[in-house]
């Protein structure tokens, strides 16, 4: 299939998009050459190497990277990827979306992202520790509560947070839980916080469609990616109504167009590993689940799946980007185009970032919210984000990417120009 993210090109890969997105914001905004190349430059990268020593006593070196794109508004924050396509491009894309988003979300962070070169399937859980803390080691320097707060992001979970914020404490001498968020409860966790992402998700999708007339009863939806996203915001969707006819993971697809049986798939999916298999339901590649006839597609896995070869063919009128960068340029250009109205994903899957901001707020209190008050206070956040953005894009006639893009660009310049320029 074609859904690799980080490719070598660098004209199109997620960095040359995301540069797109910042040039065509500016140019909206008015902005000036040297404040655009503030915005566009990213303030602090970290190359890092991580040996490893593997169970069976062979040596390797993998590579990291934590890329901090703007610290204007507040310490960095954003995810640690584990992929074999990480590199360095990707992950300064990933930390520049990192920054719009949580402006867009009035979150006071900055965008940062991580990356380490690593098929996580192909290490045993001990491998994954050891390179999980030399990584945090080698970083140590740029983060922390107030400079830099990792999460996870693909193949990488609480476990691994737990492992990071063990290492950055053991080594500062005392313990720091808010040096990451998405950890396990037991050690400082926010409740809400594994379902957030998918959660916002939701609220923005409902949003959108309640903008059309319509509720999630009356909506079939298709979403690419069964893991920590997919899959929750697959039963969220589900129990509030829609019908989720067809998901999908790096093993391949299913498709029902009555609707999938949720809690009968996530079972499966705990047996077998994948949602491969599962009897009450017809095989569906990856490309083709991109262009089932459904009136609402999630992209929930990598970034890039949706090309000027895969845009053409996608039926749903709603595109709710749950994964970061989906969509490409053209692409993006295509659908629009089709009349597509596309939540973008610096918008549609903020909530994973709204709760590690309650996690990282509730760990530097010491005094913890009930799960009621995280998911009213989550929904509130997503509601306004999204009336934000779809006001704009009403008022100027954009695209609800453009509009999110030069409101999260715009707060940030705001940071930049009200701080000044030191020295
Ligand atoms: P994950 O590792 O839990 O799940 C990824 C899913 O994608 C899995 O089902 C996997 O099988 C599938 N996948 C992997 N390669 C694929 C391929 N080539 N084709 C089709 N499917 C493939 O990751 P996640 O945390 O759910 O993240 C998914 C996306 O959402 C990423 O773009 C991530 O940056 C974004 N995101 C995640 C969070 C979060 O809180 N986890 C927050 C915001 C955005």
């Amino acid at each position: 299939m074609t859904t690799t993210s980080a490719t070598a090109d660098r004209s199109t890969g997620p960095w040359a998009t995301a540069l797109d997105q910042l040039t065509s914001a500016c140019r909206v905004l008015g902005y000036d050459e040297g404040l655009q190349a503030m915005l566009a430059t990213p303030r602090r990268e970290m190359n890092v190497a991580i040996p490893l020593r593997c169970d069976d006593g062979r040596k390797m070196i993998l590579r990291g990277y934590r890329v901090q794109h703007n610290i204007s508004r507040g310490p960095g924050k954003g995810g640690l990827r584990f992929h074999q396509d990480v590199d360095l491009d990707e992950v300064r894309a990933l930390a520049m979306w990192m920054t719009w988003k949580c402006a867009i979300a009035d979150l006071p962070y900055g965008g940062a992202k991580g990356g380490v070169t690593i098929d996580p399937l192909q290490h045993t859980r001990g491998e994954l520790e050891r390179v999980t803390r030399r990584y945090t080691s080698e970083i140590l320097p740029i983060i922390g509560p107030e400079r830099d707060i990792m999460a996870p992001d693909m193949g990488t979970g609480e476990d691994t947070m737990a492992w990071i914020m063990d290492t950055y404490s053991v080594n500062q001498g005392y313990t720091i839980p808010g040096v990451v968020t998405g950890k396990p409860i037991a050690v400082g966790g926010s409740l809400g916080r594994t379902t957030a992402t998918s959660a916002g998700v939701v609220h923005v999708t409902k949003a959108a469609l309640a903008d059309a007339g319509l509720g999630l009863a009356d909506v079939r939806i298709a979403i690419q990616g069964f893991g920590k996203v997919g899959s929750h915001a697959a039963s969220i969707f589900a129990a509030g109504g829609a019908r989720v006819v067809a998901v999908s993971d790096m093993y391949g697809g299913v498709h029902n167009p009555d609707g999938l049986d949720l809690p009968a798939l996530v079972a499966h999916v705990a047996a077998t590993g994948s949602v491969v298999g599962f009897e009450r339901a017809e095989p569906v590649d990856n490309v083709a689940l991109l262009a089932l006839d459904a009136d609402v597609l999630v992209p929930a896995a990598l970034e890039g799946v949706l090309t000027e070869e895969t845009a053409p063919t996608v039926q749903a009128r709603w595109v709710v980007e749950g994964a970061n960068g989906p969509t490409t340029g053209p692409a993006d250009k295509i659908l629009v185009d089709k009349g597509v109205t596309i939540v973008p994903d610096i918008l549609a899957n903020a909530g994973g970032v709204v709760v590690s901001y309650f996690e990282w707020v509730q760990a530097n209190q010491a005094y913890w919210w009930t799960e009621r008050e995280i998911d009213d206070k989550l929904e509130h956040r997503m509601l306004t984000a999204y009336r934000d953005v779809a006001d704009l894009s009403r008022r100027e006639n954009l695209t609800l990417r453009d509009a999110a893009l030069v409101i999260g660009v715009q707060r940030v310049a705001q940071a930049h120009q009200i701080r000044g320029l030191y020295p």
